[in-house]
């Protein structure tokens, strides 16, 4: 790449609008969040300073999205706005098929519906919720096969993400290949910190597959981010592009689920995207059913040429260099500060080792929710829990117990400059100066379904 060396990562973009934000008081914050029952989900976004709640949706758009959505073709059918995201789909990913949704869960819904049946096992590089909450509710069971590496938040391998072959040959030979509809992989697995896969791994998983008839499903939600760290860190790829990569991932794979609220830089929409005609048959008659006729799925036009463009734009080399490399200025200045970070840092967030900050919290008082909930207070920095609350319980009705107890600072693209990524790291450091004092929450709700988003807290 022509870029030096020893330049930053600055942005290849300059602001034209900006959003103006509310400044709070730290009583202002106490009283927001004894309002929210201490859960970060459950504040008022007006009254947060610096938004690292998800990066799923708060993209800013680009003048180029903005100027397609006016081109939006609103016809209830065949829209010509269907027809350019399909292309384009075709084009950058190079699966055969599309159907698009309102955003990931909905393509996940109608992939788990289809292919999945009472008692399959669905093997895949480290849960997501929503991803492995469809699976259970169409019958089948997730069974994790990450590499163990990925569980360990100070281990430095390149490729967290990879799958452990011998775990998936043991589901196999346990229960063999016929009541495995396909695994699921996701690329820079969120999960496990925004860590990537390997090309290497990808290659060998499909060579397993083939032998074993098994599908791939690809979880492309962050595919570009990825691929950027396929160029970085793999040998042989740092001269190929990241849409050359990004294709070459998609190729070892039998279809997709997209939530184009991430990567694609928009603000809602996905799709399922497949190579299989039956299956593409059947979900466009189901995609009917849930979302909406199969030429928009939930979707308005103009969220369809947004999605187009904003797919277009995510391959961009200096776009990637900036997303990841913000990510990794924040990272570099909490471990500057000795703070506990999931290593090596990720590519849409930084994740706290809350086990690590709190060592004097167990996990049944909730140290990640707590810790989110005293950097909200510290500093109007809304962070998540994505520890034992995210992971709720077995179908048994036992709690998970995760390995990963974490606090996600997930930071969205395009939104905030350097100065903002100092407040954040100044703030968790002045938490993590007083850690002693902080000691932990009780559930006081807890609902049934996905409890991290609404279930609520008292302090101890
Ligand atoms: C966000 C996300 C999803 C679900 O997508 P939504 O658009 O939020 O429904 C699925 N998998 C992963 C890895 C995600 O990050």
């Amino acid at each position: 790449m022509e870029t030096p060396k020893r330049r930053s990562w600055a942005e290849p973009y300059r602001m034209k609008m900006v959003e103006l934000l509310k400044m709070t008081t730290r009583e202002e914050r106490l009283k927001a969040l004894q309002d929210a029952g201490y859960n970060t989900f459950l504040l008022h976004a007006d009254d947060v300073y610096i938004d690292l709640l998800t990066d799923s949706g708060t993209n800013a758009m680009s003048d180029r999205q903005w100027s397609a959505f006016m081109t939006g073709d609103e016809a209830y059918a065949g829209s010509k706005s269907y027809y350019i995201l399909e292309e384009t789909i075709q084009t950058h990913y190079g699966y055969k098929y599309v159907v698009p949704t309102h955003q990931g869960r909905a393509a996940e819904n109608l992939i788990s519906q289809i292919l999945i049946k009472k008692g399959d096992i669905v093997p895949g590089n480290m849960y997501f919720t929503t991803t492995r909450l469809h699976q259970e509710l169409a019958g089948g069971t997730f069974v994790d096969i990450i590499i163990d590496e990925a569980h360990d938040p100070t281990n430095e391998h390149p490729f967290k993400g990879n799958v452990d072959l011998d775990k998936l040959d043991a589901v196999v030979r346990q229960y063999g290949a016929e009541k495995i509809p396909y695994v699921c992989v996701a690329t820079n697995v969120n999960m496990a910190g925004g860590q990537p896969v390997s090309m290497a791994n990808l290659k060998a998983l499909r060579e397993y597959t083939h032998k074993h008839g098994i599908r791939i499903i690809h979880d492309m939600t962050r595919v570009a981010e990825n691929a950027y760290f396929i160029q970085q860190r793999e040998n042989g790829y740092q001269d190929k592009s990241i849409k050359e990569i990004v294709l070459e991932i998609c190729s070892y794979t039998d279809g997709a689920t997209m939530s184009a609220k991430k990567d694609a830089l928009v603000n809602i929409g996905g799709f399922l995207a497949i190579n299989d005609w039956d299956i593409f048959e059947e979900a466009r008659n189901l995609v009917v059913v849930y979302e909406g006729l199969h030429t928009y799925g939930g979707m308005a036009g103009r969220d369809m040429e947004a999605v187009a463009v904003g797919i277009a734009e995510s391959m961009d080399e200096h776009h990637q260099r900036a997303r990841v490399g913000q990510v990794e200025y924040l990272g570099n200045r909490m471990i500057e500060f000795g703070i506990p970070i999931v290593k090596p840092i990720g590519g849409h967030g930084i994740f706290i080792d809350a086990k690590a900050f709190l060592p004097h919290l167990k996990q049944d008082l909730f140290p990640a929710q707590t810790l989110a909930a005293e950097i909200y207070l510290d500093s109007g920095v809304r962070t998540m829990e994505r520890g034992i609350v995210s992971a709720g319980r077995k179908p048994n009705g036992e709690n998970y117990y995760p390995n990963l107890e974490l606090v996600r600072f997930t930071v969205p693209r395009r939104v905030y400059t350097q100065a903002h990524m100092d407040v954040i790291a100044e703030s968790t450091a002045e938490v993590f100066e007083k850690r002693d004092r902080i000691k932990g929450l009780k559930m006081v709700y807890e609902p049934k379904y996905l409890r991290f988003f609404q279930a609520r807290f008292e302090p101890l």
